[in-house]
């Protein structure tokens, strides 16, 4: 931690009156959690603390506290702005454009690009809501049984219930620390990573029954069509990334969701020592070394060709340079 820098927020915070915090796009588990679970840290004190996402609140999400207040565009007249767990400003969306650039930007993505007056970016931290975890108390304020929930949720949700192979033990201390604030870790693990719905099931269904295999990779698509045949009401790929890439024999697993503007959100998942956070960038987009997305302009089958035949080149040169060899054993 940066003494310094940790005082400077202190002393802006403790300022401010009147704060706003931005979120990204198709959010999930962490940037909501960060986003609510700081909110409820600041609202304390008696500010005034608004929480948007361009996007809106995910109905799976809607049980956290203070999910009720999300707004979907930033109101006028506030004083400080905060964005969290976004590697970019264009992964906010369209809800920043025109305004000053951030009071302070709290991310934790290796592919992060500066757009704030203050930075604080810790790639090797496995969540934002980890981040603020360690910092809210160090900016002089309070977790309280709310900020805890939240909180708890952006952990759980970016280590997938403490399963990647970036989660560290001070992970699982924060998360103890948490349930000690008062957060339910039970049912924040229940609702952030078991239920389903039966949309969401059948989603999945149309992803499972299109899954391919070659030269190490594993990749799936989930089109327009497929949600509408499932009734699946979100734009996003309800976590089916994470079943696929629990699936044996890849070192890369891929996704790709058709979206309603022209667009693919494609989605990369990694094993140990393959990383596609550079992957996702050289496509536009960012993330971590085993976790990576990127939106791509075009059809599904066109960016579906394309991003597999660039990872393709990408796990050969990997090859070349003996990585694989190792991954093999
Ligand atoms: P997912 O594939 O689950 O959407 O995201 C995996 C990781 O990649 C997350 O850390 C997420 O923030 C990042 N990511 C996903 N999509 C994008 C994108 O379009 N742009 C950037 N910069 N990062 C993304
Ligand atoms: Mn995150």
């Amino acid at each position: 931690m940066n003494h310094d820098l940790d005082s400077t927020i202190q002393r802006q915070l403790a300022a401010a009156q009147n704060i706003v915090i931005v979120g990204h796009i198709r959010p999930d588990g962490d940037v909501i959690g960060s986003m609510l679970g700081l909110a409820h840290a600041l609202r304390t004190d008696n500010r005034r603390v608004t929480c948007v996402l361009q996007d809106g609140m995910p109905e799976k999400y809607v049980f956290l506290p203070g999910a009720s207040e999300v707004l979907t565009s930033v109101p006028p007249n506030y004083d400080y702005l905060i964005v969290v767990d976004s590697s970019d400003i264009q992964r906010t969306g369209q809800v920043l454009e025109g305004l000053p650039p951030a009071n302070l930007v709290i991310d934790h993505h290796r592919t992060h690009d500066d757009f704030g007056l203050i930075e604080y970016v810790l790639p090797e931290v496995e969540a934002t809501a980890l981040i603020l975890t360690r910092s809210i108390p160090s900016w002089g304020l309070t977790i309280t049984k709310e900020a805890a929930t939240c909180l708890l949720t952006g952990i759980l949700s970016d280590t997938i219930g403490f399963r990647t192979g970036s989660t560290r033990p001070a992970a699982l201390r924060a998360a103890a620390d948490l349930m000690e604030h008062g957060a339910d870790f039970h049912d924040v693990y229940q609702r952030t990573l078991s239920d389903k719905t039966i949309a969401e099931a059948r989603y999945w269904g149309q992803g499972l029954t299109k899954i391919q295999q070659s030269d190490a990779i594993l990749w799936s698509t989930l089109s327009l069509h497929d949600r509408i045949l499932s009734r699946y009401q979100g734009n996003d790929d309800a976590d089916l990334i994470n079943l696929l890439s629990a699936i044996k024999g890849s070192l890369v697993t891929v996704l790709f969701v058709e979206q309603e503007d022209g667009i693919v959100k494609v989605s990369w998942r990694s094993v140990e020592g393959v990383d596609v956070s550079a992957l996702a960038r050289d496509f536009g987009g960012g993330g971590h070394m085993a976790a990576a997305g990127a939106e791509i302009n075009g059809s599904l089958q066109d960016i579906q060709e394309r991003v597999i035949h660039k990872t393709k080149r990408y796990l050969e040169a990997l090859r070349l340079s003996g990585l694989k060899e190792n991954l093999d054993d």
